[in-house]
């Protein structure tokens, strides 16, 4: 018998890979756009790398801002760029961002490598095949995805044939100015003059988005702050809240933004919960370059889960690279999802030996097992690779094990891949 750490029999790994292959995934965390945006965009082999993530892994490799600024330049001629990416391409080669743009081209587009030869072809490729009609092939035909969850600011409509919306409430529950509240105004055609007013345009706004039928709300507080919300006092809340309106706030980073921020993600979470909406929070790094890691652990939200038992929260990144902690957390409250979109790329071999510990762990109807996070379908398509495989290596080492049989194995990857995310987004796909 093997060691239950090594890696499994690749033939074992690759049969179960065809299998994982024929269940539509429904994709639990996506950026892509409209298709006549994409369409509009003209890209080429480079465009790919201009997306916060491979932009980050080229930073942190050395390339300066100027030289980032001239390669993303698209008036400049393309081997002029190429020289400019070259000494950086070759130090990110390996990152999951970059393996995921290359499973991409290899698959999609049939070339093997990203080179000084291919780089003008290979954009050619990427051209002929933006065509009307290419994100239902891509996406349906060639990646098997029955369904992708967009994230988005305020509900707008998509090809719903591909797509079901995940509108954020960031809006209403990190504030920063008196003009934000305006603004919501404006937008939502309602009048806001004091806290419990904000809050029944928020409840609104829920009902509003279950009728339209959303996947659920979506907040990033990660982004700023520590997960650490407490109930608040309502009058005290109210109190900042009149002072914001009248611009004497001392903004969203302040010990006050922090109670107003508390009272209303306390107030998103009950207005979600009487709406019958899945929460999904951002849980884990930050994309980009220089950021902190205040906001990654989960292990900070426990008050929040133990107030919402009725609600599915759904931890997009699961708290990466807290795993462990967000598993216990899976494992221990009935009400917590763990999702791995992004995750796949950011640590293709830590997912690989998170999803093994998880499978002991946590029960399978808990994992959700795909979100691109991306923005491009070929990059999509790389990614939902990329997981698959993730999911055959960790499977296929505990049927090695004698754990579990084959036809468990793609139970399991059946329900994390599609029959999970279809029941905490409503999908019937
Ligand atoms: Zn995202």
């Amino acid at each position: 018998m093997r060691s239950s750490v090594s890696a499994p029999d690749l033939g074992l790994v690759e049969s179960l890979l065809a299998e994982i292959k024929k269940i539509p995934c429904i994709n639990s965390h996506s950026h892509m756009g409209p298709e006549a945006e994409r369409l509009a965009q003209q890209m080429d082999a480079l465009d790919f790398f201009n997306h916060a993530y491979p932009t980050a892994d080229l930073v942190v490799a050395g390339l300066s801002s100027e030289n980032k600024e001239a390669l993303f330049d698209s008036r400049r001629p393309l081997d002029q760029r190429w020289s400019l990416f070259e000494p950086y391409w070759n130090r990110i080669r390996l990152t999951g961002y970059s393996q995921c743009i290359l499973t991409g081209f290899r698959d999609l587009l049939g070339f093997d490598d990203l080179t000084d030869a291919t780089v003008g072809p290979l954009s050619e490729a990427i051209q002929a095949h933006s065509k009307p009609g290419f994100y239902k092939t891509v996406l349906q035909q060639q990646a098997n995805i029955a369904m992708s969850v967009v994230n988005m600011e305020d509900l707008i409509e998509v090809d719903r044939t591909l797509f079901l919306p995940l509108p954020r409430l960031n809006r209403f529950s990190m504030l920063r100015t008196a003009e934000q509240i305006h603004a919501i105004e404006r937008d939502y055609d309602v009048s806001i003059g004091d806290l419990c007013q904000h809050v029944e345009v928020i409840r609104q706004v829920c009902r509003d988005w279950k009728e339209a039928q959303v996947a659920g709300v979506k907040m990033s507080q990660s982004y700023h702050r520590c997960m650490d919300f407490k109930e608040r006092d309502a009058g005290q809340a109210a109190v900042i809240f009149d002072r914001l309106l009248q611009d004497d706030y001392a903004g969203l980073d302040s010990a006050e933004g922090a109670l107003l921020e508390d009272y209303l993600v306390f107030e998103c979470c009950q207005a979600a919960a009487e709406a019958d909406l899945t929460v999904q929070f951002h849980l884990g790094m930050r994309a980009g370059n220089n950021g902190g890691m205040e906001g990654c652990s989960p292990v900070p939200l426990i008050p929040l889960l133990q107030a919402f038992p009725q609600v599915r929260f759904d931890f997009s990144h699961a708290g990466f690279p807290y795993l462990r902690e967000g598993a216990v957390l899976g494992k221990t409250f009935a009400n917590v999802y763990l999702n791995m979109s992004w995750i796949h790329i950011i640590s293709p071999f830590g997912s690989r030996l998170d999803l093994r510990e998880w499978l002991q762990m946590v029960p399978y109807n808990k994992i959700i097992a795909f979100g691109d996070d991306l923005q491009q379908v070929e990059t999509v398509y790389g990614h939902l690779q990329m997981a698959r495989r993730n999911f055959a290596h960790a499977l296929g080492a505990l049927l090695e094990e004698g754990l579990l049989s084959e036809s468990t194995a793609l139970d399991v990857a059946q329900a994390a891949f599609r029959d999970n995310p279809a029941m905490v987004y409503g999908v019937n796909a």
